[in-house]
């Protein structure tokens, strides 16, 4: 067991120091050339997720995309992913929903987001991703140091879930993205002209101010930055049955 875990370290050390310095398109083929179709791309089709998308199509249009439906999307986000995977031709998009169960015993009302978040999280992003990342051996994220939090010290390469987990724009800067955004022509979420710079669910997401951190209309006005998909797993709430 030590042996494996030194082997996967070594193998995300090798891999961040080639492509350190890669462009998010050479890191982006690395990714799906060494795992073939067994890799997916994990998109929210938020604010800035058109570049990431863009880039994987020119590779590969027939890219497993994993979108996680949480049931509390706004519907901008909805009438966007299938507008944005239409025009760029994407045709592995899959829409991941939580499990009714789960949903009739731990969030009957639709409103556990009210009491903890985490749990909600848990139940409509986090189970349903690990359910969707089975079958594949590695992952591709769209995450930037830029945005702040814990994702400033994040790395090209790192292993999540126990599969590798690419995140090809991780260098990229502000300006970087909304660059290739005009050089594509690439379209807009609706809700970034009302003031959406990050966009999640309806019930946790703000509008924010000009100058302000990007992610500061995530969950604002608590400690938390992130879901949960991409830390460590920690709630206690587990799955209550298969999908029916
Ligand atoms: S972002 Fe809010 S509504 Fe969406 S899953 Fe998390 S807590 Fe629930």
């Amino acid at each position: 067991m030590a042996y494996e875990v030194c082997e996967a370290a070594d193998e995300v050390g090798e891999l961040n120091a080639r492509l350190r310095d890669a462009t998010p398109q050479e890191i982006l083929r690395v990714a799906i050339e060494r795992h073939g179709g067994k890799i997916a791309l994990v998109s929210s089709f938020g604010s800035e997720s058109a570049v990431l998308l863009h880039m994987a199509a020119q590779i590969d249009p027939d890219i497993a995309v994993i979108f996680l439906d949480t049931g509390m999307l706004f519907g901008q986000t909805l009438d966007y992913r299938k507008q944005l995977a239409q025009r760029l031709g994407l045709t592995g998009v899959r829409d991941e929903r939580p499990q009714f169960q789960d949903l009739a015993v731990h969030d009957p009302n639709a409103d556990l987001w009210k009491s903890d978040t985490d749990a909600c999280c848990h139940i409509r992003k986090v189970l349903p991703l690990d359910r969707a990342l089975k079958g594949f051996d590695g992952w591709i994220t769209g995450r930037k140091r830029f945005q702040g939090g814990d994702r400033i010290r994040l790395q090209v390469v790192e292993r999540g879930e126990g599969k590798l987990k690419f995140n090809p724009l991780a260098n990229w800067t502000k300006a970087d993205i909304d660059a290739y955004v005009a050089e594509h022509d690439l379209p807009a979420h609706p809700l970034v002209a009302f003031g959406y710079p990050s966009i999640g669910c309806w019930p946790c997401t703000r509008p924010v101010e000009e100058g302000q951190d990007e992610r500061s209309g995530r969950w604002a006005g608590s400690e938390k930055t992130e879901c949960g998909i991409h830390t460590p797993r920690a709630s206690s709430i587990v799955e209550v049955g298969g999908d029916i």
